[in-house]
């Protein structure tokens, strides 16, 4: 049954990790090398059983995987899954245990921070095993990537006005941001600098109000945001949003922001395609924090970091047009870009370079 399963997913290994003594119940989910190590982070959740984590575990890995086929990175897709609530059992020998059981893969899997986990337990991990990105400055890690995330969403924006208007130009242009944590305060303060008018929405009243003091942002409420009228929508709280229903009423032209995997299936993207409304795929638009972390394994320096995530406006660009030219989804499109990369580099594999990397 669990290798069906694998086979469905097209998963390329799975490691169910588990240690009685700390209370460690962990999956580890790689998708795809083909291009490189696979790097995604950890969730920290208490799934209501095994067979939940290991659904959500295989869902995220395969969306790493496409996440950096299509930033051009040379990275594969893997994510993996602590099972139990973090508050009730997170110490630092379960967190160095899961690190032991990443250190066993020698480095096929790669981890960093997601819902649940923090810098600290990345720290802890450090510890453990060299694969672990997140960690601190002066371990070598790059800090909080959301202002960076928030840069690439700005700058899929940019070109995704450029192609629904024929101006990058953002001013005046009224953006509704639905989730203004991490990512969405960083983006509003890049897009008040562009002179767009923004609308917030969020289910803490103080991350609104924050925006309204800092920003002058007005207010929806989280029940209205997402059927704004509006020139674009970013939705930058939780993935699978869009549904049909939903689809039917929205009001707005455009839609670019950091949430992962929003549509609900892929068919959405068809849908959205009909209304006549721009969806930016998630998994292009969001990359800017993958990319970030995947420059520690090079020695991390933030002018590159931002200049690799300025990319993302060209890549955009790309599959927009691609999408146009085939008469198919955006989503569709950015899939078939990932998937073309993934193919065109696994066949360079037939041939060995003595001088070369050699990677593989
Ligand atoms: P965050 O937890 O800091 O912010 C999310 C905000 O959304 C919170 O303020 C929360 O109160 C709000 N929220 C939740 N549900 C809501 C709802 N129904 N309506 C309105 N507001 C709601 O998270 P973040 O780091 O800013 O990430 C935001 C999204 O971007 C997530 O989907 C995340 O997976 C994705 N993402 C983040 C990064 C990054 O660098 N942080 C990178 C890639 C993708």
């Amino acid at each position: 049954m669990y290798f069906e399963y694998l086979e469905q997913q097209n998963l390329e290994q799975v490691l169910f990790c588990h240690d009685a003594d700390v209370g460690l119940k962990a999956i580890i989910a790689i998708h795809s090398t083909a291009l490189g190590p696979a790097l995604g982070g950890v969730r920290f959740f208490p799934y209501v059983d095994d067979e939940a984590a290991l659904v959500d575990v295989a869902r995220l890995a395969e969306g790493m995987t496409y996440k950096a086929a299509v930033a051009g990175l040379d990275l594969g897709g893997g994510k993996s899954v602590i099972i139990g609530d973090p508050r009730e059992i997170r110490t630092e020998a379960l967190i160095r245990a899961f690190g032991r059981h990443i250190a066993s893969l020698g480095g096929r899997y790669i981890t960093a921070e997601d819902v649940g986990t923090t810098r600290d337990d990345m720290d802890l991990i450090h510890r453990e095993t060299q694969w672990v990105t997140g960690t601190s400055p002066f371990l070598g890690g790059s800090d909080d990537p959301s202002p960076v995330t928030a840069f690439g969403v700005e700058v899929s924006m940019r070109a995704a006005a450029e192609h629904r208007w024929g101006s990058q130009s953002l001013a005046d242009r009224h953006v509704a941001v639905q989730g203004v944590g991490k990512v969405g305060y960083s983006l509003v303060r890049f897009l008040i600098d562009d002179g767009a008018r923004v609308t917030v929405a969020d289910r803490s009243p103080d991350a609104v109000e924050r925006c309204v003091h800092d920003f002058g942002c007005e207010t929806a409420g989280c029940a209205e945001i997402l059927t704004l009228d509006c020139d674009v929508l970013a939705p930058c709280a939780l993935g699978g949003i869009f549904d049909d229903a939903l689809v039917e009423d929205l009001r707005c032209e455009l839609i670019c922001g950091a949430a992962n995997n929003q549509l609900v299936t892929e068919e959405i993207g068809e849908s959205l395609r009909k209304r006549e409304i721009l969806y930016t795929p998630d998994f292009v638009v969001n990359a800017g924090g993958l990319i970030n972390v995947a420059m520690e394994l090079e020695g991390y320096d933030r002018d590159r970091a931002m200049q690799k995530v300025e990319q993302i406006g060209a890549t955009t660009t790309a599959i927009l047009r691609l999408a146009d030219a085939e008469a198919i989804s955006t989503a569709v499109a950015a899939r078939r870009v990932a998937e073309e990369r993934i193919r065109a580099i696994s066949r360079l594999q037939h041939m060995r370079s003595p001088g070369g990397h050699d990677r593989n």
